[in-house]
């Protein structure tokens, strides 16, 4: 997260959740791909989920299995609850050493959660994709 990112594009950015998603799935950051935890089927991503359809002969017949979980399941962002928005400027916040009451504030999140989350990013490796600047493509769609 250097020169790529400063404040508002993070946030500007996120506000187009399509594009975030696609951005995080190009770099490795989201999934690209997800088995069903049920069924072990392939899911389709619809919007922000994971959803399955696969049919499952059961014994009443056939059913659908409707498997379903959140784009950020196994990924990074699947650690906290915040929306990833958040995520993203909590994290570009710390990287540049802002005080935990200022990110509570800008943020409008409590600072109990945000001390949980700062403390988890502190034992955890931030990914490279969130830490390094965005390549050439990348800046023009984050509008760097
Ligand atoms: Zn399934």
């Amino acid at each position: 997260m250097d020169s790529g990112f400063n404040l508002v594009r993070i946030l500007l950015f996120c506000e187009d959740e399509e594009k975030m998603i696609k951005y995080f799935m190009q770099r490795g950051v989201l999934k690209n791909t997800m088995n069903c935890p049920k069924c072990d089927g392939q899911m389709k991503r619809v919007n922000s989920f994971w959803r399955c359809w696969k049919l499952i002969k059961g014994k009443k017949g056939k059913h659908q299995c409707q498997g379903v979980v959140s784009i950020r399941h196994k990924s990074w962002f699947a650690k906290s609850k915040l929306p990833m928005k958040t995520i993203m400027a909590v994290t570009y916040m710390m990287l540049y050493n802002y005080e935990r009451q200022a990110i509570a504030w800008e943020l409008d999140v409590n600072l109990e959660t945000i001390t949980n989350w700062l403390g988890f990013l502190r034992e955890v490796n931030i990914p490279t994709t969130i830490r390094t600047k965005p390549q050439e493509g990348e800046r023009a769609a984050l509008g760097a």
